[in-house]
């Protein structure tokens, strides 16, 4: 026993030597930065926040510069960037070929003819892109009112976005009727802003739709994760002004784990609507707290791994529970007055 003794403290001692050295070493160290910077470039290509998930793919390159998935990645971020002279230069560059980067190859050269055929250099904050055979006085108008709302975006909160922002026009038939009126899903932000280039002359009804979706471009590029959903809708809402005197939805009000998880997955449009004006309300009673939209995109930057209630008990004095009371009980108030 006495012999064993020292020989077992010896091996305890020299394992967690071993141990530590492994877990401090310059090569696990290596790999733990090559798993965070993985983690990174897939949130933000998820995201579709391309400036940065450039930034981790080219950083990525250099440890390991003939990976093809990479190198294709890199080829996708160029054009959704809109930087399809780039994309083609990079394509031309790779010692091998495959269908993704014909793909990406083919569709830049045809969206550059498409541009100069149109005589169309990009406008000052947005990156355009065509499908379809478009008309240059369509395109031009889209243009026109899109930058005159990115104007008062900008001046609302102060921020001027630091990528462009991607528009794809599409011409749709549905919206060549005169007097037509074209369905409330023409328009949509995913990461690009799409709409169908010929519904922008239904002026009136088109104006909110696109400063909601513009809304929610500015507030991607103010914070591109950890938005609670209640407040990016929310938001929207207060800007494109079309649902503020809906009427307090019939039911139990939601829970704020539902009002933070993505929409879409809410199955029926009643349930949909719903969160939608318990989103408008609450996003109202913040603003009632403090007005001013440049605080409110303070906040959007400061938000982190769901640190929204301590964001918002430091910046506004409430949490969103608070919130999400105060606005079920102005809901109370509307169907009294
Ligand atoms: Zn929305």
């Amino acid at each position: 026993m006495r012999k064993i003794l020292p020989f077992l403290l010896i091996l305890v001692i020299v394992s967690a030597g071993v141990l530590i050295y492994q877990r401090h070493s310059p090569e696990a160290k290596r790999f733990e930065r090559h798993e965070a910077l993985v983690k990174d470039a897939k949130e933000r290509l998820d995201a579709g926040e391309w400036i940065g998930a450039e930034r981790d793919v080219r950083e990525l390159l250099k440890e390991m510069p003939d990976d093809t998935n990479l190198q294709v990645h890199l080829a996708g971020i160029l054009y959704e960037q809109g930087r399809y002279e780039d994309c083609i230069a990079w394509v031309d560059g790779r010692s091998f070929r495959n269908a993704d980067l014909d793909f990406l190859e083919k569709k830049s050269k045809s969206i550059l003819y498409e541009m100069r055929a149109l005589n169309l250099e990009d406008s000052r904050h947005f990156r355009v892109e065509f499908e379809g055979e478009m008309e240059r006085t369509d395109v031009v108008e889209a243009l026109s009112v899109l930058e005159t709302a990115y104007d008062s975006l900008a001046r609302l909160f102060d921020f001027y976005p630091e990528n462009k922002i991607h528009l794809v026009l599409y011409r749709s038939a549905e919206y060549q009727g005169v007097g037509e009126h074209p369905d409330w899903a023409a328009a949509i932000f995913d990461g690009k802003l799409r709409m169908p280039v010929n519904a922008m002359r239904f002026r009136e009804w088109y104006r909110p739709i696109l400063f909601h979706e513009l809304t929610h471009a500015f507030i991607q590029a103010i914070k591109w994760k950890d938005v609670p959903l209640w407040l990016n809708e929310g938001i929207a809402q207060v800007i494109d002004g079309s649902r503020i005197h809906d009427p307090r939805p019939r039911g139990a009000v939601p829970s704020v784990e539902l009002l933070t998880e993505p929409f879409v997955r809410e199955k029926n449009i009643s349930g949909a609507e719903k969160l939608y004006w318990y989103s408008l309300r609450m996003t109202q009673e913040l603003l009632r707290a403090d007005p001013s939209f440049v605080k409110l995109r303070d906040l959007l930057r400061s938000l982190s791994g769901g640190n929204t209630d301590s964001r918002l008990r430091e910046l506004y004095g409430v949490d969103s529970a608070e919130l999400l009371r105060r606005a079920a009980d102005s809901g109370r108030d509307s169907l009294f007055h």
